[in-house]
């Protein structure tokens, strides 16, 4: 029987999206303060009772979440010189997936009513 685990994490940073006309919005530098979600799928171990270890899924995160957090996002971080939340939730997919390969999401909230989500497909 599988299961999927949600971890959450924090991150705050800054940026702003090159791209857009001028005059959107996002093209000036702003902060937000994002939400990521990571979604691991497996099948529940008969032993543990786990699909996996949530110290284990923090443990792959962390060293991304060293490289996102108090960022300058378009500046500090190769990769995302365009951040959009579709392009960080992808930048986050081919970093963590060879890490967690039961990864099947990465969900990243720029604000409270607005999010994205990435499947790898
Ligand atoms: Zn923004």
């Amino acid at each position: 029987m599988p299961a999927t685990l949600v971890k959450s994490f924090t991150f705050e940073s800054a940026h702003f999206l090159p791209n857009l006309p001028e005059g959107h919005k996002c093209k000036r530098i702003h902060g937000h303060s994002f939400q990521c979600e990571v979604k691991i799928t497996g099948e529940i171990d008969p032993v543990t009772g786990f699909v996996m270890d949530f110290a284990d899924i923090k443990a792959a995160f962390k060293p991304l979440r060293d490289q996102l957090d108090h960022r300058f996002l378009n500046h500090d971080v190769p990769g995302l010189e365009n951040p959009s939340s579709e392009v960080i939730c992808k930048w986050i997919w081919d970093r963590l997936k060879p890490q967690l390969p039961l990864l099947t999401a990465v969900v990243i909230h720029e604000t409270c009513t607005a999010r994205c989500e990435y499947t790898g497909e």
